[in-house]
């Protein structure tokens, strides 16, 4: 192994702790990048970041993945360096096979990854004898709680649209009156959707009025590593002094408390404790209150609340949320891209994160200008499973069937019950409405239907839209759920 592999790991065990730090760290690498395979471990670890980033949250990549230090590669073993023996395991089990998976992927081999301890603890006779300065053993009272917040994730950079704007509002509300808005404010919504970062907003909104607010941001995988230590240690009380010592209590991801007794039974009476004494509570969860495996005394609790749900965002959302991701990075985002990419991905924005950040990356090194051709070729592939949607006739007749649960095979055949002739002539007329296609081709797509059919339809639906106005708010609601991606 070449000697600055050494060198390396002298100057680089210590975990990072803040940005001086970590520009001090990246500062030496550059210095030691005269070495091959240090440079290809450096760079193949800055992708793996960039990619597992966009896999897990938000707070087991700042806690777990983010200080990990990598130390030394030699053309087949990746030495990584963990900073606790708790952290190396947790990291073997967790996120190893993912690591590298993406790390073989970048460098089209297939590694041996280990992780070692980075900074070795000390055994505790040692510690009795020398003990280490403050600052690098503190004492566990000393140790914060919260998780840190990400001084990205702010409410001036949250977008809002209908999807979110109920827990946009709810969450600037508590943030802007702690305790005595609503208590708890409870966000639920599927992954990558922004209750993370609704959380951190409100966190730094509260610390920029009150400096001195004592807030708490911790995920249900954190509470419950926390309470676990403090049993194994003993320290059962320090734990509940350090709880309930606390202004505001953010709670992220509680589905993962759900289920495991003990904690879960903490849980309640920290809760209890909080709200009592008129604590501001914000909860997140991927699933509603009903739908958490918890004690039905803490589902009652949530839901004396504000419950507020963050669904998928439309396509002008997508759309807003990317341009403003670009403007954020400085990128220059054609809006054909920002259209393609918006309609690729529909369903999370970290996805939709990852996908600028793939283009980004790959227009920089290829040096080529951002087009939709390049996004094709780069996205296309990469997020092959939800292909780019194409608003045609296929979609159109997709969506009429789900509206009027019909089967394709109605909707195309030559039954003419009441309700099928409407569906089929509704398909029609939204066809010729969305899309480009001419009469004959809608007539073909509908079980090769002559151009005169089209016509009548699409004649017979406008007469009926002057006078039902059911039938203009299902039209409206169908065309919306078309343009939009067909979701
Ligand atoms: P969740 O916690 O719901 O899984 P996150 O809060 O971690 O999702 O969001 C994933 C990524 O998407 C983050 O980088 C976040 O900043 C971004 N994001 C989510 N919603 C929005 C939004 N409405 N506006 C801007 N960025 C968003
Ligand atoms: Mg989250």
């Amino acid at each position: 192994m070449p000697v600055c592999y050494n060198l390396l790991r002298r100057v680089n065990l210590n975990r990072p702790t803040s940005h001086s730090e970590d520009t001090a760290i990246v500062d030496r690498q550059m210095h030691l990048g005269e070495d091959e395979e240090y440079a290809v471990l450096l760079e193949a670890w800055q992708h793996t970041l960039s990619v597992i980033s966009a896999q897990v949250n938000k707070a087991s990549f700042e806690t777990w993945i983010k200080p990990i230090v990598p130390i030394s590669f030699d053309g087949r073993v990746v030495t990584l360096g963990a900073t606790t023996v708790f952290a190396r395991k947790w990291i073997e089990n967790k996120h190893l096979k993912a690591i590298k998976s993406i790390m073989d992927a970048f460098t089209s081999s297939d590694l041996n990854i280990q992780i070692v301890l980075a900074q070795p603890e000390e055994p505790a006779i040692l510690q009795e004898k020398a003990p280490t300065p403050a600052r690098s053993r503190k004492k566990a009272e000393d140790e914060p709680i919260s998780l840190a917040l990400n001084d990205r994730y702010t409410f001036e950079s949250f977008v809002v649209g209908p999807s979110n704007r109920l827990a946009h509002a709810s969450c600037c509300a508590v943030a802007d009156a702690p305790g005595k808005a609503y208590n708890p404010v409870f966000l639920y919504g599927g992954p990558g959707l922004g209750k993370t970062h609704l959380l951190h907003a409100i966190g730094q909104r509260i610390l920029q009025n009150k400096p001195n607010a004592h807030v708490v941001y911790v995920d249900g995988e954190t509470f419950t590593h926390h309470y676990i230590s403090s049993l194994r240690e003993h320290k059962n009380s320090e734990f509940r002094r350090k709880y309930r010592n606390v202004d505001v209590w953010l709670v992220d991801d509680i589905q993962f408390i759900a289920g495991k007794d003990r904690t879960e039974e903490e849980f309640f009476h920290t809760y209890n404790a909080l709200y009592e004494t008129r604590k501001q509570i914000v909860l997140s969860s991927d699933r509603p209150p009903k739908d958490l495996q918890l004690d039905t005394r803490l589902l009652s609790r949530f839901e004396c609340g504000l419950v507020a749900d963050i669904a998928e965002p439309d396509l002008e959302t997508r759309m807003a949320i990317l341009q403003q991701k670009a403007f954020d990075e400085n990128m220059t985002l054609p809006d054909d891209v920002v259209l393609y990419i918006a309609r690729l991905i529909r369903s999370n924005i970290r996805a939709l994160e990852g996908a600028l950040v793939k283009l980004h990356a790959y227009a920089s090194l290829m040096k080529q200008p951002v087009t939709s051709i390049l996004a094709q070729d780069v996205l296309g592939g990469y997020f092959g499973e939800s292909k780019p949607y194409v608003l045609d006739p296929a979609a159109v007749q997709e969506a009429v069937c789900k509206e009027f649960n019909i089967s394709p095979d109605d909707l195309n055949g030559s039954r003419r019950t009441k309700d099928l002739v409407l569906a089929r002539q509704v398909a029609m007329y939204l066809t010729r409405e969305l899309t480009s296609a001419s009469l004959i081709t809608i007539g073909r797509a509908f079980g090769g239907r002559d151009h005169s059919t089209v016509l009548h339809a699409c004649a017979k639906v406008k007469g009926l839209l002057a006078t039902d106005a059911v039938l203009v708010a299902t039209l409206q609601e169908l065309s919306k759920r078309l343009r939009n991606g067909g979701c």
